[in-house]
């Protein structure tokens, strides 16, 4: 399975809905100190226009966090993910970083680095995957809009 399918899988393992507003994006970072800020913007801007908004100050908070973990712990390139699922937004950042996981505590059970607090903080649901090849930690933003109920045409 490729790293796009595996993480594909993940998203859709959890009965998440996609959005018909917004596509997913991708964008690859070659891992400078300069990538987070970066990160920040990308997914201010790639965000669902029509659910995501609440939810941008989060995401880029969690995206700058994640991106600094893999610029200083991982291996380039990074990738970021975003996607829209109305009620929560999906991040992933995913690098090709080995062994990752001795150095930087990637999952609840190992305790939390900084960065993993604050992403902890703020997302609804978080964890890693060792992929093909590298790793990613993946986080789901709620957005403050209800699955089910009709949508709002003036959001
Ligand atoms: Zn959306």
């Amino acid at each position: 399975m490729s790293s796009n399918d595996a993480l594909w899988a993940e998203r859709m393992s959890r009965g998440l809905r996609e959005c018909c507003s917004s596509a997913p994006d991708s964008r690859d970072f070659s891992g400078t100190l300069r990538d987070p800020s970066h990160a920040r913007r990308f997914v201010r801007e790639g965000v669902c226009p029509k659910h995501g908004l609440l939810a941008r100050g989060a995401l880029a908070l969690a995206a700058s966090e994640l991106v600094t973990n893999a610029v200083l712990y991982g291996a380039p390139p990074i990738t970021v993910d975003i996607g829209c699922h109305i009620s929560k937004v999906w991040l992933s950042v995913r690098d090709l970083g080995e062994g990752l996981s001795s150095l930087v505590p990637r999952t609840p059970s190992e305790g939390l680095g900084l960065g993993l607090k604050i992403v902890d903080q703020v997302s609804e649901e978080w964890g890693s995957l060792t992929l093909e090849h590298g790793s990613v930690v993946w986080c789901l933003i709620g957005t403050g809009v209800m699955q089910g109920l009709p949508e709002r045409s003036d959001l």
